[in-house]
């Protein structure tokens, strides 16, 4: 064979130019490419071995010798080929499904291979229920008379991902002969010293393990070696990334005049708990010095974070710099545009928002004054990222929640200045591995403490008339309450309940005699706005809402929230929503409402109604949920992480952190002739993708 691993995948058997098309969909170009395309899931197809129970997953493997087949009309469009098959296990029927079509016999293939006396593996379904399995609904079939069989049943069966055109079995018929031919050519990345001290498989054993493993262990082993050479790559680019920034020195200076701050803090009204003036010495102190800042701001929902941050950019703003602060929702932005217009009544500070709703000829006018340094702070949503937003001299980003942001929004945000200081802030803390996995590029800083004078707030799993009257005794004592809904509109699909139709209920039958207001993410942003408006100003008592409203309120009034479907919602959304009461020194309680149907609901809804520690709750939340869906698809397909777990592989992670701190201290720029492929993958998978890292 002449190919080698840079040859197109083009020029292996039966590929040809169409599929290689096809193949470049999926990001596989070269026959390397190809044998990193891994499964995304392994099946088990060993025989099933009793056909009497049905299997947990509903797929059957049997394999057997046909006693009698043939096709029957099954209607206008739709035949079925019918196949009686005696295995070691009992008697079987097997059927296939196929459309009609006028121009050939779709049952050709079929009556050649599955034929009296043939010998046969069959892939397929049979109900769960049933007491016995007695028919099989075939998906595939392998005679035994070709022995390519054992690519895809008696085994562990890869399965991959794929594009349309592109059948699983060719796929993974493909995959098996480049693993053959070419994976013994694979080289290692990781550097052979390491992979010893590591007791890690080379890499032609994982890639076959990976791909066609011969038992569980042998598949855990090569998905480990892999996925410490992922994780050793991505902390190779977090070590870089962060000793390059370490080396810059932006433009601007500060200097802690306090002709802002001072009358900031003294019209606050309260003061700052002893946490808040740690984190605010931490920032204050990063952006005093010449590396622009990049620091993580944790802490739990009502713990403080935003006058952190105002004090941060009030420091920019004395400085004669600008100051941004962004948020995932328009809700949220207007909130933080109402906060500051509180907080620095009486300051000369100029402060603009900008949301995708605002109009046009606004905008125009506020992107002139940003552009030309009239505005100090601008506040807004993801419309600060769009290309017409220029500043003239930004100095301070904020991202609040920022784990609503992908990391390439970060960067765009930062490039709006020269080395910008960047602070982003979370109330869905993490633990501290996983958050310097996540971004390894970030300093952190914590709130751990509640601003004085507030009641917990009580969690129970509760009635609807229980919660209803709660809302009644609250709302007669001059207090307000939310009640929340998984859903905006009712649903045939979906047995819940919906703000829309709740609302009018709520209205008109069950709370009469109070001001209900409705608010959701379909509506129109001024309607909203108003909705929003009524609450805050206490016009309306009641707030019937969906999960938009649980990130920003602030509305200290409010003391009941009753969230309906509780089940449904994520243990990090259900904290959050929490969040918006206990705001004042009142007792404010939270209902959970409706039944947990599956375990992991019902361990949602314990956890939350045990704990009010947001960091208890963010690990639960981690260990049900795992990293991926907690922090969005965004942010946990940009690590490039394609077998590895940040929660289930945490002590690989730890150890590929200290590797690649020790590499990189022996060889700054990877430029020894062992760290050669490390260097290419790692340019290869972050410096093109993320604009990251400069190893010249
Ligand atoms: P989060 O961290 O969830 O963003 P906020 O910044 O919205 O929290 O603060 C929650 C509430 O607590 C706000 O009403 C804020 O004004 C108030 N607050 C913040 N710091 C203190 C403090 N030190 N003492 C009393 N109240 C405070
Ligand atoms: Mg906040």
């Amino acid at each position: 064979m002449s190919e080698t691993l840079e040859s197109s995948v083009q020029f292996l058997k039966g590929v040809g130019p169409r599929r290689a098309a096809l193949y470049e969909r999926l990001g596989v170009r070269t026959i390397e490419d190809l044998l990193h395309h891994y499964p995304r899931a392994w099946q088990d197809r060993h025989e099933t071995a009793d056909l009497r129970l049905p299997t947990a997953t509903g797929l059957v493997v049997a394999r057997g010798r046909v006693l009698r087949a043939g096709a029957f009309g099954a209607g206008p469009r739709l035949a079925l080929y019918k196949a009686t098959l005696a295995t070691a296990r009992g008697k079987v029927e097997c059927v296939w499904f196929k459309h009609l079509s006028r121009r050939f016999d779709v049952f050709s293939a079929l009556k050649e291979e599955v034929k009296e006396g043939a010998d046969l593996w069959v892939v397929g379904r049979a109900d769960p229920d049933l007491a016995g399995i007695r028919e099989i609904r075939v998906d595939e079939h392998y005679p035994l008379s070709n022995e390519r069989w054992r690519v895809h049943v008696g085994r562990l069966t890869p399965v991959y991902a794929l594009t349309e055109g592109l059948s699983q079995r060719f796929t993974r018929e493909l995959a098996f002969a480049a693993v053959e031919a070419h994976a013994d050519a694979a080289v290692d990345a990781v550097p052979a010293e390491l992979a010893a001290t590591r007791r890690l498989l080379a890499a032609p054993q994982a890639l076959r393990g990976l791909h066609f493993p011969r038992s569980e262990a042998e598949l855990e082993a090569a998905r480990q070696r892999m996925a410490y050479e992922e994780l050793l790559l991505l902390e190779l680019a977090w070590t870089l990334k962060r000793r390059q920034t370490g080396g810059l020195d932006k433009p601007h200076r500060y200097e802690v005049k306090r002709t802002l701050l001072s009358p900031f803090r003294a019209g606050l009204g309260f003061t700052l708990t002893a946490a808040q003036k740690r984190v605010i010495n931490e920032i204050f102190d990063d952006l005093r010095r010449a590396p622009p800042m990049t620091r993580l701001l944790q802490g739990d929902v009502g713990s403080g974070k935003t006058v952190v941050a105002l004090s941060a950019l009030l420091l920019a703003v004395e400085n004669g710099g600008q100051g941004a602060l962004m948020a995932p929702t328009e809700i949220l932005a207007e909130q933080h545009r109402a906060t500051l217009d509180r907080f620095l009544k009486n300051l000369p500070v100029r402060v603009a928002s900008l949301t995708s709703r605002s109009p046009k000829k606004e905008r125009d006018k506020i992107l002139a004054r940003v552009a030309a340094g009239e505005v100090d702070i601008l506040v807004g949503t993801h419309a600060l990222l769009e290309e017409d937003v220029r500043f003239k001299s930004l100095r301070l980003a904020v991202i609040d929640e920022q784990h609503r942001f992908g990391v390439r929004q970060r960067t765009t945000l930062r490039q709006k200045g020269s080395l910008i200081d960047l602070l982003v802030m979370t109330a869905t803390p993490i633990p501290r591995t996983l958050a310097l996995a996540l971004y390894g590029d970030l300093e952190i800083s914590t709130i751990d403490e509640m601003p004085p004078g507030r009641t917990p707030i009580k969690t129970a799993l509760a009635s609807e008339e229980e919660a209803f009257a709660a809302v009644r005794r609250e709302t007669a004592a001059g207090r307000q309450a939310y009640v929340v809904f998984p859903i905006i509109e009712e649903s045939a699909a979906l047995d819940l309940r919906s703000a829309k139709a709740e609302y009018e209920r709520l209205r008109a039958e069950v709370f009469p005699d109070l001001k209900v207001a409705l608010i959701h993410g379909a509506m129109p942003g001024r309607a909203k706005a108003q909705a929003m408006e009524e609450f805050v100003r206490g016009r309306a008592q009641v707030l019937v809402a969906t999960q938009v409203i649980e990130v920003g309120i602030d509305v200290p009034n409010a003391t009941v929230m009753v969230v309906q479907n509780a089940d449904r919602f994520g243990l990090a959304s259900l904290h959050q929503l929490r969040g918006r009461i206990g705001r004042g020194a009142a007792q404010s309680s939270c209902y959970l409402v409706g039944e947990a149907r599956t375990p992991q609901a019902r361990a949602r809804l314990d956890t939350l109604a045990a704990t009010t520690d947001g960091f208890r709750i963010g690990e639960e939340d981690l260990k049900l949920r795992g990293p991926g869906e907690l922090l969005g698809v965004a942010q946990s397909g940009e690590l490039s992480l394609l077998v590895a777990d940040l929660v289930k592989d945490a002590a690989l992670l730890s150890n590929a952190r200290a590797d690649a701190a020790a590499l990189l201290a022996a060889d700054p720029k990877l430029l020894r002739a062992e760290h050669a492929l490390l260097r290419r993958r790692l340019l290869a998978l972050y410096q093109s993708r993320w604009n990251w890292i400069d190893l010249a």
